[in-house]
């Protein structure tokens, strides 16, 4: 069948979202906007600024920054070339394009270190299943300029903060690893190479595809043989340099000043090849590693490997689906403030014009108005009062028009009575209280230069 019908007898094809591509629909937003509200709340407190990166880079900015050996980048990226023939990429995640960002804009010649945070969406052909999407949504946290470990556990704390605040603090446990500097980790990978050597026909086709470019990765592949292997494979800990050590040591003092639980995982090294020193995954209590709800790690050597100079930096990402998805099992309702308050209703073109002025007024004043402005009768625009669930309707005839005054009605006890026009809006907040009000104001706007 074609897509355009030529017979009315036809019916046009239905065009439905991608595989693992969702809309986000009016109830899904009020999580989605809790948990903004959330992020946006704790950044701020703590100094962070918004950071927005295009959806849409050069390839390079990940092939550089994830690493080209990494499933992300080898498997999993949505690239394609533009109509100049120039190779681009959708963003499957966000810190090599912060990076990327930072050292476009000279950010290294501002006040140490920079503190960004992002709320975004990003893409992977990843195998869409439950909590695993094409299309999902992140926000996120980076320190860049400071290599204490103290910073490794104020991201840990700070995730920790807007787990609590979305009530899902004591779901989740914190594993962590120390996977050393890029120096002690390229020893190690060459012993877990000669380890693995004469072993490849029990692995897995996709971890010996990854032992000579990745070999870390085989340490946490969920493969039934390949995890047997990685329990016996060499351990990293016999090869932390003095430094590496005193870090981790210094990470783990730091969790116990702040009672923030933790289990060492000697097997997690994250998917992404720019992790250095500290790494770690939140994950949920009762099913493990399969689906974590974030992590993060130190990432020391990104800045020089995008093209600027050594400089230390740290940072995590959490899924917003995913916290979304535990909300909704743990019975979690973020606060919803789509509640309507007044349905404006009007018989006759003289009250509909009288109509739009009132709407006007009760809405500059703070209640949730919504008016019904088509042809119906009194009896189904009532109707549909009761749809939208509000506490109490205005009804405009041309009788109340020519006397100056209007009917409230109280939609519950279904009650009603007339009012003077001039002051309905007064009546309608009594109703509702001051304090039910919708009184957001977006701030005033100030006098200044724009730099
Ligand atoms: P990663 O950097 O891959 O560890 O991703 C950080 C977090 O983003 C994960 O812990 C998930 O919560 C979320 N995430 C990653 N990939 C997906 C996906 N395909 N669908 C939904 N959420 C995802």
């Amino acid at each position: 069948m074609s897509d355009t019908a030529t017979d009315e007898n036809v019916k046009v094809r239905r065009i439905q979202t991608a595989p693992g591509i969702h809309d986000i629909l009016p109830k899904d937003h009020e999580y989605h906007t809790f948990i903004k509200k959330v992020v946006r709340h704790r950044a701020r407190q703590a100094g962070f600024t918004r950071i927005t990166t295009p959806v849409l880079e050069f390839t390079e900015v990940f092939k550089r920054g994830v690493g080209e050996h990494t499933d992300v980048v080898e498997k999993e990226m949505y690239t394609f070339e533009d109509r100049s023939g120039r190779s681009m990429t959708l963003k499957p995640e966000g810190t090599a394009g912060v990076i990327r960002s930072y050292l476009q804009h000279g950010m290294g010649s501002w006040p140490a270190p920079v503190e960004l945070y992002y709320i975004e969406p990003h893409f992977r052909y990843d195998r869409p299943q439950k909590g695993r999407y094409r299309m999902f949504w992140q926000f996120g946290f980076e320190v860049i300029g400071e290599d204490d470990p103290a910073l490794d556990v104020q991201m840990i704390q700070m995730a920790f903060k807007i787990f609590e605040d979305l009530g899902l603090k004591d779901i989740f446990e914190l594993q962590i690893n120390n996977i050393g500097t890029l120096k002690s980790r390229s020893q190690y990978k060459e012993a877990l190479i000669n380890y693995y050597i004469g072993k490849e026909r029990s692995l897995c086709e996709a971890c010996q595809d990854r032992l000579h470019k990745n070999p870390l990765r085989l340490l946490d592949c969920k493969e039934e043989d390949c995890s047997i292997l990685s329990e016996l494979a060499p351990k990293f800990e016999a090869y932390r340099s003095k430094e590496d050590k005193e870090h981790h040591e210094k990470v783990k003092e730091f969790l116990e000043e702040l009672n923030i639980p933790f289990k060492e995982n000697d097997r997690l090294v994250r998917g992404l090849d720019y992790y250095t020193q500290t790494v770690w995954e939140f994950w949920d209590k009762s099913t493990g590693g399969q689906n974590a709800v974030g992590g993060g790690g130190r990432y020391d050597g990104l800045v020089e490997i995008m093209g600027g100079t050594e400089t230390p930096a740290v940072g995590f990402a959490c899924g917003i689906d995913r916290l979304i998805m535990h909300m909704k099992q743990n019975n979690l309702l973020p606060p919803s403030k789509d509640n309507i308050h007044v349905l404006v209703a009007q018989l006759g073109d003289l009250a509909k014009k009288k109509c739009l002025r009132i709407i006007e007024a009760l809405r500059d004043r703070g209640v949730k108005t919504v008016g019904s402005m088509g042809k119906a009768s009194i009896k189904s625009q009532l109707k549909l009062a009761n749809k939208h669930q509000v506490p109490y309707a205005l009804i405009l005839g041309s009788t109340e028009v020519r006397e100056g005054s209007i009917i409230i009605r109280d939609m519950k006890k279904g009650q009603q009575r007339h009012v003077a026009m001039d002051n309905v809006v007064e009546e309608i907040v009594k109703l509702i209280g001051e304090d039910n009000l919708d009184k957001y104001t977006p701030g005033e706007v100030s006098l200044g230069s724009s730099d």
